[in-house]
C-alpha cells in the first residue's frame, strides 16, 4: 500500500481476512491485478509471517500484525510473540475489544492485551491500526485517549457501531472509519455513516465474513460499497473513490511516529 506501486491504486479495501478464503495467494494476484489497496488483517499473531511472505511481492496488499478480541480468551499467550514482531509491523490489526455474549467473559483479558498493544504501538510510533469495537466503542476510546496519543500512531475503527457522540469523540481524537457494505444496509448505521466527516472515511469488505450477491465479498468487489457510499452521501462514485484513496494516502503519511 506504501511504497511505490508500479501501478497507483484504484480501490481501498482496508480489512480483509485474506488468509480466511481457500485461494488465499490468487486473491492476493486479484488486488495486484484489480489494484486495490488491501490491509491483509490477522488474528494471531502466528498468521502474520506466513501472511507476510505470501504478500512479499504484492504491490497492493499489506500485512497486519493481530490478535483477534475474539480469540484472546485461549490466545493470550500470543502477546509475547505479537511484541517480539511488532517493531517489525507497520499494520497492526485485527486488535479491539468484543462485549458480546460470547466474548464477554474473556473482556478483562481483552482490555489487558488492548492496552498492551496501544502503550507499544505509542512507543514505537509510526503504527497503523484496524480495530474491533463490538459493544465496547466506550471503552475502546477510552484506552485509546489514555495510550496512544494520534501524533503516534493512526487508528481506523472497522465496522463502527457506535452512537453520534461517539463518533464525534472519535473523530475529535484523530480517528478513521473503515465502512463495509453490511454497515450500509442497516438504517441506524446508515445515518451514522452518512454523519461522518468525508476526510476520516475509509472503505473496507471484513471478507470474507460479509457476503456480497449470496457470496463471500472479495477486495475487488469494495467498488459496490464506494457506489453506495457515494449514493449515500449525494456524491459522484469518481469523487467517492477519490477522496477514500486521499483519505489512505494521508493516513500512511500522518503516520510516520
Ligand atoms: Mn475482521
Amino acid at each position: 500500500m506504501t511504497g511505490s506501486p508500479s501501478r497507483p491504486p484504484r480501490w481501498v479495501d482496508f480489512h480483509c481476512h485474506l488468509d480466511l478464503y481457500k485461494d488465499h495467494a490468487a486473491l492476493i494476484a486479484e488486488c495486484d491485478h484489480e489494484q486495490v489497496a488491501t490491509l491483509a488483517v490477522t488474528t494471531t499473531p502466528k498468521a502474520w509471517l506466513r501472511n507476510r511472505e505470501l504478500a512479499a511481492r504484492s504491490d497492493h496488499v499489506r500485512v497486519a500484525l493481530g490478535l483477534h478480541p475474539q480469540l484472546v480468551a485461549e490466545r493470550e499467550s500470543e502477546l509475547p510473540l505479537l511484541e517480539h514482531f511488532l517493531p517489525n509491523a507497520r499494520y497492526v490489526g485485527e486488535i479491539g475489544l468484543d462485549a458480546g455474549p460470547r466474548f464477554y467473559r474473556s473482556f478483562p483479558a481483552q482490555e489487558r492485551v488492548f492496552a498492551r498493544i496501544l502503550r507499544a504501538c505509542a512507543e514505537q510510533g509510526g503504527k497503523v491500526l484496524t480495530v474491533h469495537s463490538v459493544r465496547a466503542v466506550g471503552k475502546i476510546l477510552g484506552h485509546i485517549e489514555r495510550e496512544l496519543p494520534p501524533e503516534r500512531s493512526r487508528v481506523v475503527l472497522h465496522w463502527f457501531t457506535g452512537t453520534a457522540a461517539e463518533a464525534r469523540r472519535a473523530v475529535a481524537f484523530g480517528c478513521y472509519f473503515s465502512v463495509n457494505g453490511e454497515m450500509l444496509r442497516s438504517p441506524k448505521h446508515r445515518q451514522l455513516v452518512g454523519g461522518l466527516p468525508a476526510d476520516r472515511l475509509l472503505t473496507e469488505t471484513d471478507g470474507p465474513f460479509v457476503e456480497f450477491d449470496g457470496r463471500p465479498m472479495r477486495p475487488r468487489d469494495v467498488r459496490q460499497t464506494v457506489a453506495d457510499l457515494a449514493l449515500l452521501r449525494g456524491v459522484s462514485t469518481e469523487d467517492m473513490g477519490h477522496t477514500i484513496l486521499a483519505n489512505l494516502r494521508t493516513i500512511l503519511t500522518e503516520a510516520r511516529g
